[in-house]
């Protein structure tokens, strides 16, 4: 098999909600072998399979093990691999499924949100030297003791794109039920536009700031080995988005924006106080993923998703004594993100987002800033205002607002 020549393809869940679609799939992936590609399949669990998992653990106990919880979790993938190679099967080429840690993806122990430390994807390169469809539980692996783990909710796009990786594939091809990347969610904004092609850096401050089409971390993995992601829809034809590496992309949007995203799940964290206690909540809090944050001599101010804090008096508990009475901890926070080269440097950027949300009558609680991103915090309700409002600002109609 020429490495040049295998393309990995990953189905999500609502792909895979019904026997029908299962089959489905399974011929469209069958004409891509025939085609002469060696394709190797990436599946998540049918349909809501991941979130049933969830709840049957929480009708059992309100805190599963999470050794137990992964244990449970994975399986979801691995029902959709079986059906998925009996379908490809029984529709005339051979095929194999294979788990996580059958095909050689080790991860970090941290149950639940396990990252991928290598992939040894011999028995996959086997299956596809000898003809036979391989087809990969996507969300899970196996840490250094054998432990199975799971990769984080939407993780089945990273096993993709580092399997893609490892087996040398330039091309990772993403399905879901929608045709691509917008520049804003389509059920959000009704006039948010197909964008041809992203960079790396594009999609993954979309995709870290709330864009659901894909996993920011995938995004990652395929930034850093230069593999190519078309984001296509299932069962949609001709139209898809390529995420590559891209030195610049012009863009007919003021700054240079390529899209805006927000995010319901945040937490923010407001300490002012003696530089010591500084250093210690900054220590409390390394092992959080800080979506936005400043501060750190004197003062803190950060973002954190609830995913990571998920109760908040848990959290506080944790402190001392000391910085649990200075600390202001909101909870109903979302935020507004922008996203463009050098849109976070330029202060008119900032400005400006601030007035097209403040005509819409939403209130922000100020901005963070990376270069490539600006973050407006703005209360939780309103979240989906205010993707509109900025939207229309630095997409819709930039020239009109600019003149104006
Ligand atoms: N089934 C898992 C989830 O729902 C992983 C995935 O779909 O990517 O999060
Ligand atoms: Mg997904």
């Amino acid at each position: 098999v020429q490495r040049s020549n295998i393309v990995v393809h990953k189905y999500g869940g609502s792909s895979l909600s019904s026997p029908e679609k299962i089959r489905a799939i399974a011929e469209q992936v069958i004409a891509a072998h025939r085609r002469g590609e060696a394709v190797a399949v990436v599946v998540s669990a049918m349909g809501s399979t991941t979130n049933e998992l969830l709840d049957l653990a929480r009708s059992v106990t309100t805190a599963p093990p999470e050794r137990e919880l992964d244990t449970l979790l994975s399986s979801g993938e691995r029902i959709s691999t079986a059906v998925m190679a009996m379908a490809i099967e029984r529709a005339g080429v051979p095929a194999a499924s294979f788990t996580g840690g059958q095909c050689g993806i080790r991860t970090t122990d941290r149950h639940g949100a396990a990252r991928i430390v290598s992939i040894e994807p011999e028995r996959v390169l086997a299956a596809l030297e000898a003809g036979v469809i391989p087809v990969v539980a996507g969300f899970q692996g196996v840490d250094s003791q054998g432990e199975t783990t799971t990769l984080g909710r939407g993780g089945s796009d990273t096993t993709a794109v580092a399997l893609a990786a490892a087996l040398g594939a330039p091309r990772c091809d993403i399905f879901s039920d929608i045709d691509g990347v917008y520049s804003a969610d389509p059920r959000v904004v009704d006039t948010a536009r197909r964008l041809e092609k992203l960079g790396y850096w594009e999609m993954q401050s979309l995709a870290r700031h709330g864009a659901r089409v894909l996993n920011p971390r995938a995004v990652e993995h395929a930034r850093r080995h230069g593999v190519d992601i078309h984001a296509r829809s299932t069962f949609g034809g001709a139209r898809f988005t390529v995420i590559q590496d891209l030195e610049s992309t012009d863009r007919d949007s003021v700054f240079g924006v390529a899209g805006v995203s927000g995010r319901r799940d945040l937490l923010r964290l407001r300490y002012r106080g003696s530089s010591g206690s500084c250093g210690q909540l900054l220590a409390d809090l390394r092992g959080y993923e800080l979506l936005s944050h400043r501060g750190g001599e004197t003062s803190v101010d950060a973002l954190v998703p609830t995913t990571d804090i998920a109760c908040t008096d848990r959290f506080a508990a944790g402190l001392s004594p000391e910085l649990r009475s200075e600390i202001d901890i909101a909870a109903d926070v979302g935020s507004v993100a922008v996203v463009g080269l050098g849109v976070g440097d330029d202060l008119d950027a900032a400005a400006y987002a601030r007035r097209a949300l403040e005509r819409e009558s939403i209130s922000t609680a100020g901005c963070f800033t990376e270069p490539e991103v600006l973050t407006c915090v703005v209360p939780r309700a309103q979240v989906d205002a205010g993707i509109r409002a900025v939207h229309r600002a630095f997409i819709d109609e930039p020239l009109a607002e600019v003149a104006a």
